[in-house]
């Protein structure tokens, strides 16, 4: 079901190491993936929380707190973003285009449409989501 996927940032500063997949890949319309990544949509999945480690630049990554309790991490020196969290709820996303490993499965659904940019335009048959990721499945 699940294997171990490795990832990190454009620059190579950090890395880390995550148990899999624990939802769908969804591309994410919202107005803050949207902003922090300068992008039109990004993809993003759940991933267990307890398993996820940083293996290089633990002390070197940051985040920064887009809305109460959820903290997106990036490399300050090259931007990549890689994972978002919420610590209470004990819930953790990892941003698939930092993904190196091979992925299980292909994107399977827009999430937040109704955050869409409008300058882009649906051109597959994906659910649409006009908010977030349904619970893990
Ligand atoms: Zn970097
Ligand atoms: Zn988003």
């Amino acid at each position: 079901m699940t294997s171990k996927l490795l990832g990190g940032c454009f620059c190579g500063a950090v890395r880390y190491e995550a148990a899999g997949l624990a939802s769908a890949i969804g591309y994410c319309h919202c107005g803050t993936c949207r902003k922090t990544h300068s992008a039109p949509f990004i993809a993003t999945a759940l991933t267990p929380f307890e398993e996820f480690s940083w293996t290089k630049g633990r002390d070197f990554v940051t985040y920064i707190e887009t809305s109460p309790g959820k903290h997106r991490y990036f490399c300050p020196a090259c931007g990549t973003h890689m994972m978002a969290e919420y610590p209470a709820a004990k819930r953790r996303l990892l941003r698939v285009g930092s993904i190196e490993s091979p992925l299980p499965r292909p994107a399977a659904v827009h999430i937040w449409t109704s955050e869409k940019a409008p300058y882009f335009d649906f051109c597959d048959d994906l659910p649409k989501l006009s908010e977030g990721l349904p619970p893990a499945d």
